[in-house]
């Protein structure tokens, strides 16, 4: 293999790497590659660990484009903040909490610094960008400077913002409207590195063509560039830091230009429940779907439902948890879901499966239990069963 195709090789490999994203657990990424079909993806199990896994963008012009949403990460109350949600967005395990609870009136300041939230000086919780860590640091001060009895609305009113399917919808199309001439930029950066570079390399000889090819390279990235930050700027106004190192991997890695856009739209919705986002962006199947794992995990959560044993603690769970679910049930309503024909039982596997997990759905042959992957959580007998116990007794 020759150095020219060693480094287009290596220059692949580079770009393939920007394809794959971090997504922390917690959140859900949503993925089209020609903007029509939307499909949800989770932190990858194989490439991830406890904290989050990988997710691809789609690597082949037209590029695709990537938007996530967000679990609010912080339990909520009148009088304490608890940094640990029991129901989980994700299949599987819950994302790692720190677990950490305040009474509000102990609270003297609340600080986002890079991905984390800092309550008194103490890390109270890692984000999942930057940007959503001073959305989160912004809520918690908001809710903070309230009298008591006006904090049970708001915390009402932050979940139900976070169902708000108008606002994403108007997030969207300004975001759509304004990325058309970078999303031209890329893929034509995309041809010019892959097809038009490597053609004249092997026509012309790599001696005479690397200064106009370079040139060429510099002029595409650096009007990427600067329409990067402008856009960046009008959507994220307060992110100066993340722009400013943002800006410059786009302007000096033309792997990381190519995936400009991936940038900009993923934190655009991640203040959102990533049910909302379905809701908008998905396929009436697959919202109902993920609607249903959903409302499992509000109603049967994974035990320990909380880590602390402070009553406030276990307070705080229990409320957040309650007016996520009548938000989140009303929510169902207006998308024309009935929340009891979603809590179905599933369907037996066998005549041997007499009860089943509320959570995960594994099924059993026993009619008492609990299942162990959930924490301890307590079997539900198949409705059949259920009658034949009625009618022993
Ligand atoms: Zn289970």
């Amino acid at each position: 293999m020759s150095d020219l195709e060693v480094l287009f090789l290596v220059l692949a490999l580079i770009y393939g790497c920007e394809c794959a994203c971090w997504a922390r657990r917690g959140s859900v990424t949503f993925r089209t590659w020609f903007g029509r079909r939307w499909r949800p993806a989770h932190p990858s199990a194989l490439m991830g660990n406890q904290r989050g896994g990988v997710v691809f963008g789609h690597p082949l012009p037209p590029l695709g484009t990537l938007l996530t949403g967000n679990q609010f990460p912080l339990s909520l109350s009148a009088e304490a903040v608890l940094a640990h949600v029991a129901p989980s967005v994700n299949p599987g395990w819950r994302p790692v909490q720190t677990g950490k609870f305040l009474r509000l009136n102990e609270i003297r300041n609340v600080e986002a610094s890079g991905k984390k939230v800092f309550i008194n000086g103490e890390v109270l919780v890692k984000a999942s960008s930057a940007t959503f860590a001073t959305f989160v640091a912004q809520q918690l001060r908001q809710l903070i400077k309230l009298p008591v009895t006006e904090r049970e609305g708001i915390i009402r009113k932050m979940i139900q913002d976070s169902f708000d399917t108008k606002a994403i919808e108007n997030l969207w199309q300004n975001m759509h409207g304004e990325t058309g001439r970078i999303r031209l930029l890329t893929n034509c950066l995309f041809g010019y590195l892959f097809l038009a570079a490597p053609v004249l390399c092997w026509f012309l000889g790599f001696r005479q063509c690397w200064a106009s090819l370079l040139a060429g390279l510099l002029v595409l990235t650096a009007t990427t560039a600067v329409i990067f930050r402008r856009i960046h700027k009008t959507f994220y106004p307060a992110a100066e830091d993340e722009r400013f190192t943002q800006f410059l991997t786009v302007l000096l890695s033309p792997a990381t230009t190519i995936r400009a856009h991936d940038l900009l739209s993923r934190p655009l919705l991640e203040g959102f429940h990533p049910l909302a986002i379905a809701k908008v962006f998905c396929a009436e199947a697959e919202f109902r779907e993920f609607a249903q794992s959903i409302l499992r995990e509000i109603r049967h959560p994974g035990l320990p439902v909380c880590p602390r044993e402070e009553q406030a603690a276990q307070m705080a769970e229990r409320h957040s948890r309650t007016v996520l679910s009548e938000v989140f049930e009303q929510f169902l309503k207006q998308s024309g879901v009935e929340p009891t024909e979603l809590a179905r039982p599933p369907a037996r596997a066998d005549d041997t499966s007499r009860s089943y997990c509320p959570r995960c759905l594994a099924q059993f042959t026993t009619t008492e239990g609990i299942c162990a992957d959930c924490g301890g959580l307590p079997l539900a007998p198949f409705p059949a069963e259920e009658t034949e116990k009625q009618k022993a007794r």
